[in-house]
């Protein structure tokens, strides 16, 4: 699902998916092999310029805005290899490859986000994230990483170096990621079972929700008590297909092209969001199906957005929840999109969102083009005091100061910096903000 609003690849000009990004490089490179990263990298740094490699522009903030050099990696996104459970690839593969050549494998990553046009990099440098409590981020399947640093050399980072709690998820800042290898599961297949039910219900039965299933999620329609719960768990046989016909009128018709036409009308007609929140909350339909697992993860979404994703303990949901219909209902403006909420274990990676402990994530949105700041700050200023962290790929308005207690490691991470990139190669406007020049 690549982006049909954005410049093409190539271009000095570059827009982000949410169309809320954009950026005028000076220079513009597609490097084929490692050797012409480092050739790059080698020249930047004796010219004293910088470089932002871009993924797939997926991000919301502007973490991939280069300003002088962008580096494209699609010519390197090639597979590398498969040992056993281990699968290297290049780090410029998009998910929906890498699931493709897993599948081939009778191999899947054991959990992913909503979407697969993101890059592996970019993935996992942002914290990319699925749900279930048994799981983590993306970067927290990561083996190892092979960076081209900010002096140049290529080095291979795993368990055995001091760096790798900071290179499985590096925001860019660490060097450009050539390689990745990922510690997979054997393939299989979902049971997806989604329903309507009313909010309180969900929140009653959440924990055992949670206990039950492998992977929970849920939305919850703004001016409403509606929610969609969605319960995804591991079975033996597909055996229960959607027709290609509820395939294409749930996930296409529904959820892309009538949701887009009601966003429309919504951001033309404030007056009619709420009363079409309320028909469109009732009118959600049960459905219960299997397929292979990334098909049931990952879905096709067409209709644009901003979005905010604040991760908080997972404790601290009820507080949150309870802020929420208080803070929409004083906005000068609508809210259109349903607020997803998702569950992750603790990870030991030093930026992981989730490392430590167990979260919930809280994720806003907004209808491209309409207003969303109120919102989202109004979001956050509930989320920081309870120890939230922002999704490195979300919207948010944090800084280094506010950030630096949020992460037990974040002085190491910074130490890892110096090291890895002691010119401020890689840096941007968004790593000055959340990191520090
Ligand atoms: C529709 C949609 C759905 C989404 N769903 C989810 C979800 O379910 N869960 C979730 O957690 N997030 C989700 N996201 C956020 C998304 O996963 C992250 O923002 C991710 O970083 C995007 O990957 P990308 O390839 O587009 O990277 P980009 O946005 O292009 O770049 C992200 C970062 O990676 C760096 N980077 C990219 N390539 C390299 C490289 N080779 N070397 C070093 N650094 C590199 C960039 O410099 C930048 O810092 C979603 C976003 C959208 C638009």
């Amino acid at each position: 699902m690549t982006s049909d609003i954005a410049p093409p690849v190539g271009s000095v000009r570059w827009r982000n998916w949410g169309g809320n990004q954009q950026s005028v490089a000076v220079d513009v490179a597609a490097p084929g092999s490692v050797d012409e990263v480092v050739a790059v990298v080698k020249e930047a740094v004796a010219t004293g310029r910088r470089i932002k490699a871009v993924g797939s522009g997926h991000s919301f903030t502007d973490i991939a805005v280069a300003d002088d050099l962008r580096l494209h990696l699609h010519r390197l996104s090639a597979p590398m290899s498969v040992d056993g459970h281990l699968v290297t690839v290049q780090a410029g593969m998009p998910l929906s490859a890498l699931n493709m050549l897993l599948a081939g494998h009778g191999l899947a990553v054991p959990n992913l986000g909503d979407i697969d046009a993101q890059t592996v990099a970019g993935a996992v440098s942002t914290g990319t994230h699925g749900t279930g409590l048994g799981h983590a981020t993306l970067a927290s399947v990561v083996e190892s990483v092979t960076l081209v640093t900010g002096s140049g050399t290529v080095e291979r980072i795993d368990a055995s170096s001091p760096l790798f709690g900071a290179a499985r998820l590096g925001l860019g800042a660490l060097g450009v990621m050539v390689e990745v290898t990922l510690r997979c599961v054997p393939a299989f297949t979902l049971l997806a079972d989604e329903r309507p039910m009313s909010l309180p219900d969900v929140l009653a039965g959440l924990d055992e929700h949670l206990a039950t299933n492998e992977h929970v999620e849920f939305y919850w329609y703004p001016y409403t008590d509606r929610a969609q719960l969605k319960r995804n768990n591991p079975v033996a046989a597909d055996d229960r297909p959607l027709s290609k016909f509820r395939e294409w009128l749930d996930d296409e018709f529904l959820s892309n092209t009538v949701f887009g036409a009601v966003c429309r009308l919504g951001r033309a007609v404030p007056a009619a969001v709420a009363p079409v929140s309320a028909v469109a909350a009732r009118a959600l339909t049960a459905r219960s199906y299997t397929a292979r697992s990334d098909r049931v993860f990952c879905t096709p979404r067409r209709v644009r957005f901003t979005e905010m994703e604040y991760e908080i303990p997972r404790a601290a949901l009820p507080e949150v929840l309870d802020a929420l219909p208080r803070i929409i209902s004083r906005l000068p403006f609508k809210v259109q999109f349903p607020v997803e909420v998702r569950f992750t274990g603790p990870d030991d990676v030093w930026l992981s969102h989730g490392y430590g402990r167990e979260s919930a994530y809280v994720a806003v949105h907004q209808f491209t083009g309409s207003a969303y700041e109120p919102y989202f700050r109004a979001v956050e200023a509930v989320c920081a005091p309870l120890g939230g962290r922002p999704h490195w790929g979300k919207l948010h308005y944090r800084d280094a100061e506010s950030l630096r207690p949020a992460y037990p490691h974040f002085a190491d991470f910074l130490a890892a910096r110096d090291q890895l990139d002691p010119h401020r190669v890689f840096t941007n406007p968004y790593l000055d903000r959340v990191l520090g020049p």
